[in-house]
């Protein structure tokens, strides 16, 4: 790309076409195109991608980041940690989105920027809570912007699917458990009640697992169910089985005899998501703050001006301009955890139908875009009495 902005433009961070990037400290963010520094926020796969000559990540979340881009020339940094980058002082704080998920504080002459990456103000053992950074301008994600997404604590969650479980392994049916493979699945694991029953886990988890419990998050014992022979699988009658969406579409679940399954997703807070999943129960349980959760995020900032980058672009920035800030968008290439899912496909199951056509929507969230459209506006009451009913 051809290097026409003067070094120091007014904006700290701007919207390349690599990615966002940090004129005076010659870094970028999360980059989609190959770049020569990249400080990554998370090692989700449309955040952290192959193809840099540097990374820069938080320390937590090395052993993921390196379990998925295992050649990368990676340096990590604590959270809280100051480092100098061309003059730009650079910090990583704690996102509260999965294992080692960070915000960019980014500081020159008195200004200061922050780029959230993803993030999520629930608690979840799994990582380190959603910290507050104030700062000028704030770049906020907007994956689940929209009224209709407000979630329930993530403990009552855990009790409907330990309810699902404990009533399926009572009639001696194993219980399929889809959901995203890093993040997703680690933060079940560690809510759900091991005492239940066993848990087993698709082959796509254990290394993302073994990562978690190397950086010494706790995790209930988790066996791979391919470890187990055919005569044996009576033990599934009991158990919980955890596998990545990639996986429903495929004859992986029919090793498991009579199963029912679920799906966890903050989607599931739409209208009509678990049938369109084609799954017995849906559970909205999501990684990304809700609405509520991003206003007040965005508010904790103290920023004047808020930049969003993906999602619910639209009615965020208009909300924020309602609210009196000076508001805008960046165009990126980051999407939702349906691309997370194609990532996970590697794995070896078949991507189901539903999924692959998500996935390749590329940096965009179509079960969102309906919510835009129609649901939203229509129905959010609807909305949120069918999600109750089908969580319940
Ligand atoms: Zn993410
Ligand atoms: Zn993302």
């Amino acid at each position: 790309m051809p290097s026409t902005e003067p070094l120091s433009t007014e904006d700290l961070i701007v919207a390349r076409p690599q990615g966002l990037y940090c004129a005076a400290g010659d870094f970028y963010i999360d980059p989609w195109q190959p770049v020569e520094r990249a400080v990554i926020t998370h090692a989700h796969s449309d955040h952290a991608r192959l193809g840099h000559t540097h990374y820069l990540a938080a320390q937590p979340g090395a052993g993921v980041l390196l379990s998925r881009l295992p050649e990368i020339d990676l340096q990590t940094a604590a959270y809280g940690e100051r480092l100098v980058i061309n003059g730009v002082t650079v910090s990583l704080h704690p996102a509260g989105h999965v294992l080692g998920s960070a915000q960019v504080r980014v500081e020159q002459r008195g200004r200061v920027w922050v780029a959230s990456g993803d993030y999520k103000l629930d608690t979840d053992p799994t990582c380190a809570p959603f910290e507050p950074v104030r700062c000028d301008t704030f770049i906020t994600e907007s994956t689940f912007g929209l009224p209709i997404y407000r979630w329930e604590a993530p403990q009552t969650v855990f009790d409907s699917i330990d309810s699902w479980w404990r009533h399926n392994a009572s009639e001696g049916r194993a219980s399929v458990l889809f959901c995203y493979s890093f993040g997703k699945a680690q933060h079940l694991l560690a809510g759900i009640d091991p005492a239940i029953g066993p848990i087993f886990c698709h082959g796509a988890l254990e290394p993302i697992n073994r990562a978690y419990l190397a950086e010494g998050v706790a995790l209930p014992p988790v066996r791979l169910a391919s470890e187990i022979a055919a005569k044996d699988k009576a033990v599934f009658k009991q158990a919980l089985i955890v596998a990545p969406p990639s996986a429903q579409g495929s004859a992986w679940p029919k090793r498991f005899g009579d199963y029912s399954d679920a799906f966890a997703s903050g989607w599931m807070r739409l209208r009509g998501a678990r049938r369109r999943r084609g799954v017995d129960r849906g559970f909205v349980l999501s990684d990304h703050a809700d609405w509520p959760g991003l206003q007040s995020a965005i508010r904790a900032t103290g920023a004047e001006r808020v930049i969003v980058t993906h999602g619910q672009v639209e009615p965020m920035v208009r909300w924020l301009r309602e609210q009196g800030l000076e508001a805008g968008a960046f165009t990126t290439q980051y999407g939702d955890d349906a691309m997370e899912d194609a990532a996970s496909a590697e794995a070896g199951a078949d991507a189901s139908a539903d999924a692959s056509a998500k996935s390749s929507a590329e940096g965009a969230a179509p079960a969102a875009s309906e919510a835009s459209t129609s649901t939203a506006n229509d129905a959010t009451s609807n909305t949120a009495n069918n999600a109750t009913s089908s969580a319940s």
